[in-house]
């Protein structure tokens, strides 16, 4: 079975013409436990939004998200918000940290929503995500890719099942963009967590077991029965 799966998934806004838009469109789509994939696609063509969906952070107009076996549609809100964030990891283009808490304080919040606090675990991560001396610094005061670490250790404090990362690399440059992608991926394998990486740079596709385009998963859905577009 797999780890997560999407059945005919729909997600429409209005655009500010009035018209409605189908953004997400995919008839089927599955990602395996412990599987590692790229999410390429024009700037637009729908990435946050589809990783917004798979999180429920963003309701889909139509179609099933079913993660480790459960359909996100059969759970009441609370039920749903506490699978999600046991089973579930997220990166940021912007990090999304608590600038308010520490380090370790970050990592440990992330850990209270999946409702259980591990003091050690949080500093066994930002140890292992090279922060082990910087625990008790608030993010402001930490360059960019440290924010960015310290982001990869509470997305993986949980121990989640899937991990999703939305341009993780966007605000970084070459040097932290190499050094977080690295861990994030070695971090994903150690805990056997499945990763869903959005990028627009060609050059990460060697690192993965399997790119996806889209645009094109959008398109190879509105020619299968069943899966009419709205035009
Ligand atoms: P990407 O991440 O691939 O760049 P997005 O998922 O952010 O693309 O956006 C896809 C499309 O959906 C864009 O055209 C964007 O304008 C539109 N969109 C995103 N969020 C909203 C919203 N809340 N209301 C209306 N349109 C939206
Ligand atoms: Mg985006």
């Amino acid at each position: 079975m797999a780890l997560l799966s999407l059945k005919n998934l729909s997600k429409r806004y209005l655009s500010d013409r009035g018209e409605w838009t189908e953004i997400v469109r995919i008839s089927s789509f599955e990602l395996d436990a412990g599987e590692q994939v790229l999410l390429q696609g024009e700037s637009g063509s729908g990435k946050s939004t589809l990783l917004n969906v798979i999180a429920g952070i963003v309701a889909a107009d139509e179609g099933a998200v079913t993660l480790d076996g459960t359909d996100m549609r059969a759970l009441a809100e609370s039920a749903r918000d506490a699978h999600r964030a046991r089973s579930l990891g997220y990166v940021f283009q912007n990090f999304n940290l608590l600038d308010a808490y520490s380090c370790i304080e970050n990592v440990e919040l992330g850990m209270a929503f999946g409702g259980k606090t591990d003091v050690a675990l949080a500093r066994k991560l930002l140890e292992r995500v090279g922060l082990g001396e910087r625990l008790n610094y608030r993010p402001d005061q930490l360059s960019q890719g440290q924010k960015q670490r310290v982001a990869i250790a509470r997305a993986l404090a949980n121990r989640p099942k899937l991990v999703l990362a939305d341009e993780p690399t966007g605000n970084l440059d070459p040097s932290n963009a190499a050094v977080a992608l690295d861990l994030i991926q070695s971090l994903c394998r150690e805990n056997g967590t499945a990763l869903l990486l959005v990028s627009h740079d060609p050059s990460l596709k060697d690192r993965f077991e399997r790119t996806i385009d889209l645009s094109e998963l959008n398109e190879a859905s509105s020619l299968l029965p069943g899966s009419e577009g709205l035009s």
